[in-house]
């Protein structure tokens, strides 16, 4: 998790919420993303997504069935099908997203005993560090807003 709040103060960088999210196979970190949805004008490129195509090129295959997945925050609709459709079997939270989250937020896409795949959860990992990397973000951005007006 702590590889993955770095690669979320890269997208901080970039002033992109800061999100980010590795993938870890045997021990190891396999793949990085982080959020880039402004740099890249791109709906589709949220840190997971990211994340789990560069996992897929360096496994060789599209399933990812011995992968950890590490994100600071909790993950979209979009990004919590693609857990599913990539088939990880595990992924930790750092914190919880109230207003976009579907993994138990809103809605919780990874645990639906209708689909075929299912994913166990944690979450609170790192959650204070996370979740204030967020919150500051939110703040300097809401002080430019006014100092512009
Ligand atoms: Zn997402």
């Amino acid at each position: 998790m702590k590889e993955a709040l770095r690669q979320a103060k890269k997208a901080e960088k970039l002033g992109e919420v800061p999100i980010g999210c590795v993938i870890v196979k045997d021990g190891k970190i396999i793949a990085r993303g982080y959020n880039r949805r402004n740099t890249d004008k791109n709906t589709l490129a949220h840190a997971e997504l990211q994340a789990i195509r560069k996992a897929s090129k360096a496994v060789g295959d599209w399933r990812l069935e011995e992968c950890t997945m590490y994100i600071t925050l909790e993950p979209c609709q979009m990004c919590a099908g693609a857990i599913v459709q990539a088939r990880i079997p595990r992924v930790v939270i750092g914190c919880r997203n109230p207003k976009a989250g579907c993994a138990g937020s809103i809605l919780n896409l990874l645990n639906v005993p209708a689909f075929n795949h299912q994913v166990e959860l944690t979450e609170g990992i790192l959650q204070e560090e996370c979740s204030t990397l967020l919150k500051e973000f939110f703040r300097k951005l809401r002080k430019i807003k006014v100092q512009k007006v």
